[in-house]
C-alpha cells in the first residue's frame, strides 16, 4: 500500500473572515466555521467535538451543529471511538471522508521536478522525481507535468476528484494571476498562464507559487508553531528566501517578490555578472553554480566534491556561507525570526555551509536579534516544497469558500 511518508504531520492554519467578502455575516460566519473545523480536524489536531471546542475557542453548540453539517455534507465522517480521559463515555472519533479528493503537487527545480499526489488527511498516495529542464520553456515542461501527473494519479480511485493543484516554480509569480514574473532562469515563462492552462487541464483550482516560499512553509508547519517567523535560505543551483509571519502564513509582499534575496549585493563579493543582468549578486557569487564555475566542474560534480570532502570545493563553500552569512545577519536584523532554515543542494552537501553562516550571524547580529534565534538546516530536505503545497491544497480546499463546494459535492 503507501509507502512510509516523507511528509510529517502537518499543522494547517484557520480563516478569518475577510473584509472584502460581500456575503451576508451569518453566511460568511458559518463558511468560515466550518473552514475552521475541518481544518483543526485535516490537521490532526482535533478528533472529537471536545477537541474542536478547546482548539477552535468556539462554543460548544456552535461546534456541534458544524459538525453534523460536516457529517451530513460528505466532508468529515466518525472513524469510530475514542476513550475519553477519566470516566467519560468514549467520544466518536471525526476523521476526514476518504474519498473527499486529491491535492496533486508539482514542485519545480531548475533541473527537476518532485511530484506528489496527497488526500485531505495529508496522506501521500504517490510520489516521484521526473528529470526536466525549465529552460525548455513552458510548453515543453508542463506537457511532462501534466503527463507525469496523470500516471500518478492512474491508480487511484476515481470516484475522489482532484480538488486542487499546487505548483512551485524556481523564481518570482504573481500568485494572484497564476503567471511567473521576469524569471531569471526559466526563460519563456514571463507572462505564461501556468495557473489558467492547468486549471483546464485539471478542471479545479490551481495555486502558483514559487519555490523556495513553499519549502519555507512547509518547514514551519512542521515545526512547532513557537518556529515562526520563519527565515528559509535555499542555497542551490541559485539563492532564494521565504518568509514566514508569526501567525504561521506566508509574507508576499505586495507585489509577491518578498524573500527574493538572490539579487541582493553584498560587500565585498567580487564583480561576477548575474543571470538577473546586475553585478555582485548573492546568487552570482556564492550559489552552487558559482562555486561549479570556479572548479570547473557541472552542477554534479561540484556536488560531489563538496559532499567528498574535497579541501578546493570545502573552501569555495565556506567562502561562500560567509557571504551569505553577511545577508542573513542583514535580515536576521530587520525581521526578527524566531528561526532561520538553510536549505538546498549545497546545505545538504556538507554542514560547513550552516557553520559558515552562522559563525557570520552570530558575531554580526546584535543580541536581542540572535538571544533565542534557532539556525538550523532544513528538517524536511528536499520534501519541503511538497509538504508547503500540500498546505496550501488542503487549505485552499477546506478553505470558506472550498468547504460549500465539498459539501455540496459530498452529501450528493
Ligand atoms: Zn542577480
Amino acid at each position: 500500500m503507501l509507502e512510509p511518508s516523507p511528509l510529517p504531520s502537518l499543522r494547517l492554519s484557520v480563516p478569518v473572515l475577510s473584509a472584502r467578502s460581500t456575503r451576508t455575516d451569518a453566511a460568511a460566519n458559518r463558511a468560515v466555521t466550518l473552514s475552521t473545523l475541518a481544518r483543526l480536524v485535516a490537521s490532526g489536531t482535533a478528533a472529537s467535538k471536545a477537541d474542536l471546542v478547546h482548539a477552535a475557542g468556539l462554543a460548544r453548540t456552535t461546534v456541534s451543529t458544524g459538525v453534523d453539517e460536516l457529517l451530513s455534507g460528505g466532508v468529515l465522517r466518525l472513524d469510530g471511538l475514542r476513550p475519553t480521559p477519566g470516566r467519560g463515555r468514549p467520544a466518536d472519533r471525526l476523521a476526514l471522508r476518504p474519498d473527499g479528493g486529491y491535492v496533486l503537487i508539482a514542485d519545480l527545480g531548475a533541473h527537476g521536478a518532485y511530484l506528489a499526489v496527497v488526500d485531505l488527511s495529508q496522506r501521500l498516495h504517490a510520489h516521484t522525481h521526473v528529470t526536466i529542464d525549465v529552460s525548455d520553456g513552458p510548453d515543453r515542461v508542463l506537457d511532462t507535468i501534466e503527463a507525469r501527473l496523470d500516471e500518478l494519479r492512474a491508480p487511484l480511485p476515481t470516484i475522489a476528484p482532484v480538488r486542487a493543484v499546487v505548483i512551485g516554480v524556481p523564481g518570482p509569480v504573481d500568485g494572484v494571476r497564476g503567471v511567473p514574473v521576469r524569471p531569471p532562469i526559466m526563460p519563456g515563462w514571463h507572462e505564461y498562464p501556468v495557473a489558467a492552462r492547468l486549471r483546464r487541464s485539471f478542471d479545479c483550482p490551481v495555486l502558483l507559487e514559487n519555490d523556495v516560499n513553499l519549502r519555507a512553509l512547509g518547514e514551519a508547519r512542521a515545526l512547532p508553531a513557537d518556529q515562526a517567523p520563519l527565515l528559509f535560505v535555499k542555497v542551490g543551483t541559485g539563492i532564494g528566501g521565504g518568509l514566514i509571519t508569526r501567525t504561521g502564513v506566508l509574507h508576499h509582499g505586495a507585489d509577491g517578490a518578498a524573500g527574493d534575496i538572490g539579487h541582493v549585493r553584498v560587500r565585498g563579493a567580487p564583480d561576477v555578472r548575474c543571470v538577473c543582468g546586475n553585478v555582485g549578486c548573492i546568487e552570482a557569487v556564492a550559489s552552487a553554480a558559482a562555486i561549479a564555475r570556479r572548479l570547473g566542474t557541472s552542477l554534479d560534480q561540484a556536488r560531489t566534491l563538496v559532499s567528498g570532502g574535497d579541501a578546493t570545493a570545502l573552501g569555495l563553500v565556506r567562502e561562500a556561507a560567509g557571504l551569505i552569512g553577511e545577508v542573513v545577519a542583514t535580515l536576521v536584523h530587520f525581521y526578527n525570526p524566531a528561526r532561520v532554515t538553510i536549505g538546498g543542494s549545497v546545505a545538504a552537501a556538507s554542514d560547513e555551509l550552516l557553520a559558515g553562516i552562522r559563525a557570520v550571524v552570530y558575531q554580526r547580529a546584535l543580541p536581542l536579534a540572535t538571544r533565542n534565534l534557532v539556525l538550523a538546516n532544513s528538517v524536511l530536505g528536499e520534501y519541503a516544497g511538497v509538504a508547503g503545497a500540500a498546505v496550501l491544497g488542503i487549505e485552499q480546499t477546506l478553505s470558506p469558500e472550498g468547504i460549500e463546494a465539498l459539501a455540496a459535492t459530498g452529501s450528493s
